[in-house]
């Protein structure tokens, strides 16, 4: 079962869901914004085109989007320039009234909290229940925690040689474009906004053509909290829209999170431009290592939720569970009879574990995967095709024996699969954990903190849980070594990545000079 602490989803034994403080869900939520964000007002794209989002447990037209192309993208930049430029309202107020900015955006999420979580569900095809105590509830902590940093992030003092006082004053870096993925749509535009806002950036987003509604419904209640225009500016697109975002040369930053693939054309197009400063948080092929001396149940309950949760549509999930030998056949065993129970279906239900993957690209591009774990030699023990024909389900699939070479051991699937690997030897163990390009989190689970300790300092990775997966919150960083990307989200660390540090040097005029 999930809780949540803070912006922190844990796994707990099977006892009950708390879903008392959950409110129903809005099952057919009334989309009522699908223009194009700029200067606190709708706009229609600038070319007339539209693309559709899609609800897909059905497969069906949700609505027509407006489709932010080149122009309407030099808009929005245009705008935050401006909200940018020194003297401006948003440059003068004060670091306090940002936070308090954030918080009266935090309240007003929180008023619609049932309703955003139904439009998220209906758009992404996520569980409710998960939608609203993790997607919604988190991201509200996300700008809460955010917020009482706007005024305490200062510079420091320096004592350097001389007759001079040195100090350093923490600045923003200016227009920052984000560009956030279909997985967790509110939950990244809350991990984007948020440290850009309370530093005093200014923001154009583009949202994932899969899921859009969500970040155009807080667009508005960004306008009411207070924000002035062109603060945040919220482009919705398909195809081109990313790419005007990083090539425009008054955008100072790119924060992306997505595939390694796209993220990398974002690095080099980031340099050929204007210089931006980048940071990139993208797939991963997590380690999640299993010693023999655990509690085989927990074990076998944390490793099924660290793939599974969120239809396997996690960067961080623990993709390639690795299983100390002597436990590794009851390991498995449990491992199928877990999938076998796991109840895939209508995402409203509060029954529901799994709803259906983000749209039919996702589904084929894991059913292809599948197929080659089969052809791969690895041992198919459930699932391994679509569940049902409406809709985009894969039935909650478990691999056995794979191989360190297996493609299903290789590329990030990004869905309902999971991958059971065998181990014998810690030292060798260290080197197949990280015998990927990725390096975005790993779980240890052992009751041996000599083993542990010994694990957490030979495994490449920006996260190393231990016994526990998917934690994630608001205070601690997250981010990738490798392939996985670079520079950290939340915390101070987070926070350092919105900022310029200027050094402010001063002579110091003798009484008799
Ligand atoms: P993707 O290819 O990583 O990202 C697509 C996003 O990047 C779109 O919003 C797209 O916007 C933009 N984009 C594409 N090319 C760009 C460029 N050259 N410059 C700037 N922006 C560009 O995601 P996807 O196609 O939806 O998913 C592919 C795979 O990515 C998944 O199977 C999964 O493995 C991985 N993924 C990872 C995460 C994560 O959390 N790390 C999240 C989602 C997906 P425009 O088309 O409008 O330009
Ligand atoms: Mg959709």
């Amino acid at each position: 079962m999930l809780r949540l602490i803070g912006n922190t989803v844990t796994k707990l034994s099977k006892c009950s869901y708390s879903a008392q403080a959950i409110p129903k869900p809005v099952e057919s939520p009334n989309v009522l914004y699908s223009g194009i964000f700029i200067n606190n007002e709708w706009h229609k794209s600038k070319t007339g085109s539209t693309f559709e989002t899609i609800n897909p447990t059905t497969g069906k037209v949700i609505t027509e989007i407006q489709q932010g192309t080149k122009k309407d993208m030099d808009l929005a930049v245009e705008a935050a320039h401006d909200a940018f430029k020194f003297g401006s309202v948003w440059r003068r107020l004060d670091a306090s009234e940002r936070g308090r900015l954030l918080n009266k955006l935090a309240d007003l999420m929180e008023k619609d909290a049932g309703y955003i979580a139904s439009l998220e569900t209906l758009d992404n095809g996520k569980p409710y229940h998960e939608a609203y105590s993790i997607d919604v509830l988190g991201s509200i902590k996300v700008l809460r925690y955010m917020a009482g940093w706007a005024d305490k992030n200062h510079g420091k003092t320096i004592p350097m040689d001389g007759q001079f006082f040195c100090y350093t004053r923490h600045e923003p870096v200016g227009v920052c474009g984000q560009i956030i993925p279909w997985n967790f749509p509110l939950l990244m535009l809350a991990w984007k906004i948020a440290p850009a806002l309370t530093t005093g950036n200014t923001v154009v987003l583009k949202p994932a053509e899969q899921t859009p509604l969500t970040a155009l419904y807080v667009a508005q209640l960004i306008k009411e909290a207070g924000f002035p225009p062109g603060v945040v500016n919220i482009v919705p697109g398909f195809g081109d829209a990313g790419v005007a975002l990083v090539e425009n040369t008054k955008v100072d930053k790119i924060a992306f999170t997505g595939s390694t693939e796209v993220g990398k054309k974002i690095q080099k197009a980031s340099g050929e431009f204007n210089l931006k400063r980048t940071t990139l948080e993208l797939g991963g092929k997590s380690p999640n290592i299993i010693l023999a001396d655990v509690d085989i149940e927990k074990a076998v309950e944390a490793a099924h939720f660290g793939v599974f949760f969120n239809q396997g549509q996690v960067c961080c999930a623990g993709t390639r569970t690795f299983i100390e030998d002597s436990i590794y056949d009851e390991f498995v065993e449990r491992s199928v009879e877990r999938a076998r129970n796991r109840r895939v279906g209508n995402p409203f239900d509060p029954q529901t574990e799994q709803g259906p993957q983000v749209d039919e690209l996702q589904m084929k591009k894991i059913l292809s995967l599948i197929e080659q774990g089969v052809k791969g030699g690895a041992k198919l023990l459930h699932g391994g095709e679509r569940h049902g024909e409406e809709g985009y389900f894969v039935k909650p699939t478990v691999f056995a024996d794979v191989e360190d070479h297996h493609v299903i051991a290789q590329e990030e699937i990004f869905g309902p699969v999971q991958q059971l690997m065998r181990f014998k030897d810690l030292d060798e163990l260290i080197e197949r954990a990280n015998n990927t390009n990725y390096g975005l989190a790993s779980a240890i689970f052992s009751k041996d903190i000599d083993k542990i300790n010994y694990l957490v300092q030979g495994i490449k990775a920006g996260t190393v849980w231990v016994n526990t997966y998917n934690v994630l919150s608001p205070q601690s960083p997250f981010g990738g070594f490798k392939d996985s990307g670079h520079g950290r989200e939340m915390g101070q660390y987070g926070i350092n990545q919105y900022t310029e540090v200027k050094s402010v040097i001063t002579a110091i005029q003798q009484k008799n000079s």
